[in-house]
């Protein structure tokens, strides 16, 4: 199995996800694939300000909402075909309907604890992931959502949980060893994971490279591949350092320091899974995919 994962940029716009479709399409048919998505871009960052807002008691948060739900519903509408839009539509509503609630008690008791920021932020990864797998099933794609929660354990710090590395290895591998589990694409929401109680975790910002790496080192996969909006890792920043280089090939342990040293491509966290199962990790570009 190989494990791919497609970042806030490559699920931020329907043509984005379009080439998402068109990449994973193509690798499921030679290799079964774990698919990792993150939130569409800007959507987790919109999903603190929403909580914020109504932790402050400020009534305009119900029209914050309404752009939210606007926003995955186009993305519904531009990517199914007429006959499957009910059906997503109406799962998104539902996820709506429980952003409203929890944001009704956030409301009401004029507070934000970072749990219910964790389960608030969860709805991003959730919405992108489900919206995507649709658009699977639209296009006769067969493919299995599968729950981040459930399979990835975690301490209770919300906001940036610690991983229990032998209850997630041992919640994902049973879950595969079922024969029943045998299915050549799984769509898995990356960031998300839960703690003992049940609560909805979150593994840090940028955590769905995380998650990739988390997924791919549980079920020895082949390869992680992380798909982002530039074709590798590179030498700086490109969006601060105009002749900043591709780096063809680097070693883990540099890698991991270019990370920590706030090369933002990767989550540093990310690499130590991958590094101590000898799996290989390419950096690659959705819109470049050549
Ligand atoms: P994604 O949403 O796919 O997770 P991120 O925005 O988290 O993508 O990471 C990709 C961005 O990381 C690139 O657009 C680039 O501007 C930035 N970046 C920072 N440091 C580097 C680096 N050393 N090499 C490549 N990209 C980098
Ligand atoms: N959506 C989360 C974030 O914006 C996780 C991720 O994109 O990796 O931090
Ligand atoms: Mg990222």
């Amino acid at each position: 199995m190989q494990v791919l994962k497609f970042g806030g940029s490559s699920v931020g716009t329907t043509t984005a996800i379009s080439k998402v479709i068109a990449i994973v399409k193509a690798r499921v048919q030679t290799t079964p694939s774990i698919v990792v998505v993150s939130a569409m871009s800007g959507v987790t960052d919109q999903l603190i300000l929403l909580g914020q807002t109504a932790a402050q008691g400020n009534a305009a948060y119900p029209t914050m909402i309404q752009s939210f739900a606007q926003k995955h519903e186009d993305a519904v509408l531009a990517l199914l075909p007429t006959a499957q839009q009910a059906s997503a539509l109406s799962m998104v509503k539902g996820l709506i309907q429980e952003i409203e609630s929890h944001c009704a008690i956030i409301f009401k008791e004029k507070e934000l604890t970072l749990r219910m920021q964790d389960c608030l932020m969860s709805y991003g990864e959730i919405l992108s992931s489900k919206i995507i797998a649709a658009a699977f099933d639209a296009e006769g794609v067969d493919q299995v959502w599968l729950d981040s929660r459930w399979m990835i354990k975690t301490n209770s710090a919300y906001s940036n949980a610690v991983l229990d590395k032998a209850l997630t290895n041992q919640s994902i591998q049973q879950y595969f060893a079922n024969p029943s589990n045998q299915h050549a694409l799984y769509i898995a929401p990356g960031f998300i994971a839960s703690d003992a109680a049940g609560h909805t975790t979150t593994l840090g910002r940028g955590g769905s490279d995380y998650s990739g790496a988390i997924y791919a080192a549980a079920i020895n996969a082949s390869v992680l591949e992380i798909w982002t909006d530039v074709s590798g890792m590179m030498t700086a920043d490109p969006r601060i350092v105009n002749n900043a280089k591709e780096i063809p090939r680097i070693s883990y342990h540099e890698a991991m320091e270019l990370s920590h040293f706030g090369a933002k491509i990767i989550y540093p966290p990310t690499i130590l899974p991958v590094m101590q199962a000898n799996i290989p990790l390419w950096i690659k570009n959705t819109f470049e995919p050549e």
